[in-house]
């Protein structure tokens, strides 16, 4: 899926800080020793991750993946500086798993890439259910690590979805009756995934956290399942809760659902 977060509207004030930043890093990174000692940092962290959770995480996947529209590019050299900071943040949020629940889910492998696209649309995370990788882009939302880290539980309950259903696209008629009577979902997360007002916390409506939770039964499930496990994001859906008995019952759903796997929301 593609998003373009509005916390990139919070970021702007401190454009410059980081414009300097960036352009110090890659100064720093023009040097093979310090692209070699990223490089290390990033496969330290990478092989501690495969110890941790038991998935193997890589940045230099040479396969396939098992959509053949799907296309990415692995990071250059002189990306290893923006790599770290995404690898740090990819262990953190895949810390919030257990390996036994990624072990019930069948997730085999994470890749780190680029310029990942599903039929030339640029997508921020891809999962190919068929060989069970978790495909990320690095690149894709960097202006927001908030977005990075919500795509990454976005993707993860397609998967979980796909293990435990045997469908990623499975229709869930008891999660649509929630929904107060009558409600039709939109045409699917693929058709507004350019328009980046999609994704802001707005609670635009009973029963949704944003504008892209409308577009698609499975997205809706995605995106509240996603802000739970991120803490700014739970605490506004707690907030909604309050009056809103939809999300409320949207919410005891999704804590059920994940109970069995040992996965507490
Ligand atoms: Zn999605």
């Amino acid at each position: 899926m593609i998003k373009h977060s509005v916390h990139q509207v919070k970021g702007m004030c401190s454009s410059r800080f980081w414009g300097v930043l960036g352009f110090t890093a890659i100064i720093l990174l023009a040097s093979p020793t310090a692209r070699g000692e990223t490089q290390h940092q990033i496969d330290s962290i990478l092989v501690g991750m495969y110890h941790s959770l038991g998935i193997e995480c890589s940045y230099k996947h040479a396969g396939a993946l098992s959509w053949p529209l799907a296309a990415y590019e692995n990071a250059h050299p002189n990306e290893y500086f923006p790599l770290l900071q995404y690898v740090l943040l990819l262990e953190e949020e895949m810390g919030k798993y257990s390996p036994s629940f990624l072990q019930k889910i069948g997730l085999k492998k994470i890749i780190v890439v680029k310029n990942l696209s599903y039929d030339g649309q640029l997508r921020a995370a891809l999962p190919d259910y068929y060989q069970e990788i978790l495909c990320l882009d690095f690149v894709r939302g960097e202006h927001s690590p908030a977005y990075q880290r919500h795509v990454i539980h976005h993707e993860l309950f397609h998967m979980i979805e796909e293990a435990i259903h045997g469908d990623a696209y499975f229709t869930d008629l008891n999660w649509m009756s929630i929904n107060k009577p009558g409600f039709v979902y939109g045409k699917g997360g693929v058709s507004v995934q350019d328009d980046p007002r999609q994704f802001a916390f707005i609670h635009p409506a009973r029963g949704f956290i944003n504008l892209y939770s409308i577009s698609g039964q499975i997205e809706d499930r995605a995106e509240i399942f996603a802000a739970l496990l991120m803490k700014k994001e739970r605490k506004k859906v707690k907030r909604w809760m309050l009056f809103d008995r939809v999300l409320c019952r949207k919410v005891k759903y999704l804590r059920r659902f994940a109970q069995p796997l040992g996965l507490k929301l």
